[in-house]
């Protein structure tokens, strides 16, 4: 072909060269490509929480630094709605095609087939592809051919094929288009906060490829031994902390399954299996909001949509400030704030605090984390919500409320992972570290504490509470048999 027509490569969640098929197809055309990155905040298209555009920001610099000094390419960054940036490189370029891999919420894919069909009607071919899951929603159907509601059957069917295809290779050193083409400066979408600059407790976070991989190595080489037990312990890093990657897809999900799969020699296949099994939580969340797509904000069970969840500002301030008195629970929301991550224990906590001790609304929540979660992910975010919540497909019943006291007392017994979060309860006795109102006025002098000032007196009691989510929960005829939890 004598100066042939080039390909958009357009990256999306996505952002890595290995085994992203959108790449590997364009690269095998022989054609030129351009590698494209379209920060589209059309309206219809939920904007970015301010967590999520920070790991944005930093792995947009390691994949522009990837593609340029592992396979000789530059990445284009344009602002705008996706079908007018690829109209306007496609007028200046001459492109022939554009290929992009799958996304698989309603709003996206509603996008995606208005830049597919106006595109394809002007003789530019379009292509997608699967870099995102081990199965794509429509591929698992139950034998009525009906979408799976309930996880086990779900992962029975949809594990039997989950390893079947393996990951792809990087591609070579491909032909580039880039020379001329404008790019926008990546520093003036200002996705790195400014005035005030958060981001401090970030800094063991390493966006990109390059640290997805080894991110994933260290999991290998250590965590995912034990990780059957260990994974319920907050104080240490007993999983992987893969979710901020796999979101933003610096490593896909046919890696880890192979990777884990092919590198851990330890153990009799528990702790694989256990792991595996997280990961087919994230194919199932995928799965139910694809065919479901108003569980992204409404409930999954209609007959919660008149349930009177209360209004009360200062209660979900208080949560989201880490404030609420009960020290699990303030622990988890001040991991969140500091670090853009909380260990799913105690997101199960928090969020079970929320909906049921204080009866508020799961979408103010799911808000809060979409906000402050570098992992924010709207199919995991929804249905763990509305999992907690009680609203959501499997959900979990009505009746499961957790005592913040006993389940801090069970999954961080000498209260490391409180202590670390709450400095100011460090001088309590490991007895008190979970309820500190129960201690003697001596106890919290020579602990240096004082309650109400220090640290908060509980906002809620927590038996009060839990007998009045029961009779509101009730009083709306909730009942379902107990099913598996996803930490169960
Ligand atoms: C209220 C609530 C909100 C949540 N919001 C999100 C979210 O926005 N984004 C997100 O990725 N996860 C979310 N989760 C699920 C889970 O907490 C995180 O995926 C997990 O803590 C990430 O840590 P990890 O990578 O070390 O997990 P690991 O234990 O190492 O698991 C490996 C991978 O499996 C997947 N996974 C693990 N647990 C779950 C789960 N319960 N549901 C779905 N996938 C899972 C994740 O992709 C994770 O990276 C939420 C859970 C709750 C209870």
């Amino acid at each position: 072909m004598k100066n042939p027509a080039p390909l958009i490569v357009w990256f999306r969640n996505d952002l890595r060269l290995a085994d992203n098929p959108a790449l590997t197809h364009a690269a095998d055309s022989g054609r030129p490509l351009i590698a494209l990155y379209i920060l589209d905040e059309s309206a219809g298209l939920r904007p970015l929480g301010a967590a999520s555009r920070w790991w944005l920001d930093k792995s947009l610099t390691s994949l522009a630094q990837d593609l340029r000094d592992q396979i000789g390419g530059q990445l284009i960054l344009r602002r705008g709605a996706a079908l007018n940036v690829l109209s306007d490189l496609i007028g200046e370029t001459g492109a022939i095609a554009v290929y992009w891999n799958r996304l698989y919420d309603a709003a996206t894919i509603d996008r995606d087939w208005a830049v597919q069909s106006a595109l394809t009607a002007g003789g530019v071919e379009c292509r997608s592809f699967n870099a995102g899951l081990l199965n794509e929603p429509w591929q698992v159907i139950t034998g009525g051919g009906c979408d799976f509601r309930v996880f086990t059957p779900y992962w029975r069917a949809a594990s039997a094929t989950a390893g079947t295809a393996r990951p792809l290779r990087r591609p070579a050193t491909s032909l580039w288009r880039w020379h001329e083409i404008h790019s926008e400066a990546l520093s003036s979408w200002r996705l790195h906060p400014q005035r005030p600059d958060w981001s401090g407790g970030f800094v063991d976070w390493r966006p990109g490829e390059a640290g997805a991989q080894r991110r994933l190595d260290e999991f290998i080489s250590g965590a995912v031994s034990g990780y059957a037990a260990q994974r319920e312990v907050p104080s240490i890093a007993g999983t992987s902390r893969l979710s901020p990657h796999l979101h933003f897809g610096e490593v896909g999900p046919r890696q880890i399954y192979w990777a884990v799969a092919m590198g851990s020699t330890t153990g009799d296949g528990t702790d694989v299996e256990s792991f595996q099994k997280e990961i087919g939580w994230r194919e199932f969340n995928h799965h139910v909001l694809f065919h479901h797509p108003k569980i992204a904000a409404n409930n999954f069970r209609t007959d919660f949509d008149n349930f009177a969840w209360r209004d009360d500002p200062p209660a979900l301030e208080a949560w989201k400030r880490g404030r609420t008195g009960y020290p699990i629970v303030d622990a988890g929301m001040r991991e969140l704030w500091s670090t853009g991550w909380m260990h799913n224990r105690v997101r199960m906590i928090v969020a079970s605090f929320l909906t049921k001790h204080l009866l508020i609304d799961w979408r103010r929540g799911e808000e809060w984390f979409w906000d402050t979660l570098v992992d924010a992910d709207l199919a995991n975010n929804v249905a763990n919500w509305q999992w907690v919540a009680g609203t959501g497909a499997d959900a979990a019943p009505y009746f499961r409320i957790f005592n913040p006291v006993t389940q801090g007392v069970k999954y961080d017994p000498r209260g490391v992972y409180v202590r670390r979060w709450l400095p100011e309860l460090c001088g309590l006795p490991d007895g008190f570290v979970h309820q500190p109102w129960e201690a003697e006025a001596a106890t919290l002098r020579t602990a240096g504490l004082t309650l109400g000032d220090d640290y908060p007196t509980p906002i809620v009691d927590h038996a009060l509470a839990r007998a009045r989510a029961l009779n509101a929960f009730r009083a709306l005829g909730a009942s379902r048999a107990p099913v598996r939890s996803p930490a169960a």
